[in-house]
């Protein structure tokens, strides 16, 4: 979307469609941007699509050295906090502040004119950006200062993208991308405010992305979910097979060690059940069953790929962090007692395969065929895979 955007303001510059554009299109795209944030209850987004829409508002009347200073480090105090709903007291508060922030930027040469001044003038990076030393920079490029916030704005985004693994950072690491660029082109009312609706656009596809991504991946295994399944088996076409896995007396783990143990339980046998190969792709169905499905194969052909899983799980011993486990490793005879109980666990899982065929053509028959063939699974004993 970035390069999309860059692409436009590079070739397109002169088009009057894009003139037209940048003039009458920032209304409609911060709006629409901002009601589709309120209505996901994102209102890191409300806020940052606010402080854009007044970025663009104030253009050339703001200070261009402040504007480079106080919005990219407010962007990423915002990327910093928590979504909420932005008429909730907190979510109102991120989308205040950033307006505040933005604000600021007139305000300040008023309030503190002396701060104002320094921000603009404070020169440390010799033959760079504004001050004294750099005097030669066009108006609309960086200060030293916007420099400095820019370069510290971007690690803290960057970071919390790269840590956090949620769309909306994402979004917020392009949209300070697309901010910067839309400064380093002030003196450009179209190319700024080009710039300034691509990010508006980028946040509100992060939004969307972010509701999706809730939608069709589980949250504590990080499996793509049973929604994910069934349009997966939609398209799957005529030849495939799926077969249902459901974790051994998995009410015991719960029951004996307590249900924070039995989610570390289930997340290591999808961790084990998402490496299978054979190219089949494992969903958590719900609770603890899973499902995997083989895109072109029969449950003949699909057989040893579930075998080997099923060995690979019974094979693998889980250690489990104890509760109440002290931080520090206790040493002697207190270390050998604790090491020892709920140290390793051992689990199997019993699983069920069908296959589609012409007299079970539906997603959802072929799935019932593979639940009976996991009860008879379950009834032979357990820990083996039944057709
Ligand atoms: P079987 O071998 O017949 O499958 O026995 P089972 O105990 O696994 O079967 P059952 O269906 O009776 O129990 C499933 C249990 O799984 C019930 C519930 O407590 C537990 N469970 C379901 N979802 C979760 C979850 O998300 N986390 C945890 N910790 N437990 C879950
Ligand atoms: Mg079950
Ligand atoms: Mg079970």
């Amino acid at each position: 979307m970035v390069a999309a955007v860059a692409a436009l303001t590079r070739f397109a510059r002169e088009s009057p469609w894009l003139i037209d554009a940048s003039a009458s299109y920032p209304p409609l795209i911060f709006g629409a941007g901002g009601l589709l944030a309120w209505r996901f209850r994102r209102s890191r987004a409300v806020g940052a699509i606010a402080a854009l829409a007044l970025v663009r508002w104030l253009g050339a009347e703001a200070n261009p050295a402040l504007l480079a200073t106080l919005v990219p480090l407010s962007l990423a105090a915002l990327t910093s906090t928590k979504d909420r709903g932005a008429l909730a007291t907190r979510g109102l508060g991120q989308v205040v502040g950033m307006l505040a922030a933005v604000s600021l930027v007139v305000g300040l040469p008023t309030l503190l004119p002396g701060l104002a001044a320094g921000i603009e003038a404070w020169d440390f990076i010799p033959g760079v950006g504004g001050g004294t030393s750099g005097g030669t920079a066009p108006s609309g490029a960086f200060s030293d200062t916007g420099i400095l916030a820019a370069t510290l704005a971007g690690a803290v985004i960057v970071g919390f993208a790269w840590f956090r693994d949620d769309p909306v950072d994402r979004g917020m690491a392009w949209c300070l991308v697309a901010l910067l660029l839309a400064l380093a082109t002030a003196h450009d009312p179209v190319a700024s405010s080009v710039y300034l609706m691509g990010a508006g656009v980028v946040l509100a596809t992060a939004v969307v992305e972010k509701s999706y991504a809730m939608a069709y991946h589980d949250e504590l295994t990080g499996l793509p979910a049973r929604r994910a399944l069934w349009q997966d088996l939609e398209a799957a076409g005529t030849t495939y097979s799926v077969a249902m896995v459901d974790i051994d007396y998995f009410k015991k783990f719960n029951d004996r060690h307590g249900h924070d143990v039995g989610d570390q339980v289930l997340m290591m046998v999808a961790g084990q059940l998402a490496t299978v190969s054979g190219g089949g792709r494992t969903f958590r169905y719900g609770g603890e069953e899973f499902a995997v499905v083989f895109p072109g194969k029969s449950r003949k052909e699909a057989m040893p790929y579930l075998e080997e899983l099923r060995a690979k799980i019974e094979e693998s011993r889980f250690s489990v962090r104890r509760r109440g486990r002290p931080r520090k490793k206790p040493s002697g005879a207190k270390a050998a007692r604790a090491s020892k109980p709920a140290g390793k666990l051992q689990v199997t899982v019993s699983i069920g395969v069908a296959e589609r065929t012409n007299k079970q053509s539906t997603p959802q028959k072929v799935v019932k065929s593979a639940d009976r063939a996991l009860y008879r699974a379950k009834q032979d004993g357990r820990n083996r895979v039944a057709r």
